[in-house]
């Protein structure tokens, strides 16, 4: 028995506010009207994300991708970014593997995947940011940058995903905070850079994510 394609969305977008993560579910389902955009304008085309952790983000885009007949990427070492690590404020004790004493999300991400049946949908890539992007060649129709909130990583992210989006596609960005007292600059920092890049303009703001489009070439 197949779902409605309406049940089906509200079965996914239900397990997403379930999954762990730090999305609040507005800017969680900001993210998935971004992805359904993108997927109109690009059917079948390639959403990308940079972050996944334990999948919250990438169970509302993959919901959006399945929509659309498109495909996410989603990529992360799934070791944590520094945020996370012993003695931070985003630190998890059940995610670390007993094995090496590590931080482990990929178990977790691959049950939130799993659990609704996204594997056609949601394609996890593990590994490193800079090493991916540097021989990736296919265009984005969106890409969503969540990654290490650092400066080199958010750069990296940036630097290496950016040119990769099509003409029309779109760049989502979390944890952007114009107020310092609010959360870490390099969000905000390539948010900005992107705007004052000239190809790029802002078409949507939910809490700290915000979507911009990539102006036609
Ligand atoms: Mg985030």
């Amino acid at each position: 028995m197949t779902l409605h394609h309406d049940d089906r969305i509200r079965v996914l977008l239900e397990h997403a506010v379930s999954v762990r993560g730090f999305m609040p579910d507005d800017e969680g389902i900001a993210l998935y009207e971004a992805g359904l955009e993108a997927g109109t304008r690009f059917p079948g085309g390639a959403f990308l994300e940079i972050g996944a952790w334990c999948g919250k983000s990438s169970v509302y885009l993959g919901a959006a991708a399945e929509s659309t007949h498109s495909v996410l990427f989603s990529l992360d070492h799934h070791r944590g970014s520094e945020e996370n690590q012993v003695g931070w404020e985003h630190h998890d004790e059940d995610l670390v593997d007993a094995h090496d004493g590590r931080l482990n999300t990929l178990p977790h991400w691959q049950r939130s995947i799993g659990d609704v049946d996204l594997e056609m949908s949601v394609v996890g890539l593990v590994g490193d940011s800079r090493v991916v992007s540097s021989l990736w060649t296919t265009p984005l129709s969106l890409c969503f940058i969540d990654g290490g909130h650092g400066e080199e990583p958010a750069w990296n992210d940036f630097n290496g995903w950016t040119p990769h989006i099509a003409p029309r596609g779109l760049l989502a960005i979390h944890d952007v905070f114009e107020n310092p007292d609010d959360g870490g600059r390099p969000p905000y920092e390539i948010y900005c850079a992107a705007l004052e890049s000239g190809k790029f303009a802002e078409i949507g703001a939910t809490g700290s994510l915000r979507v911009l489009e990539r102006r036609a070439a």
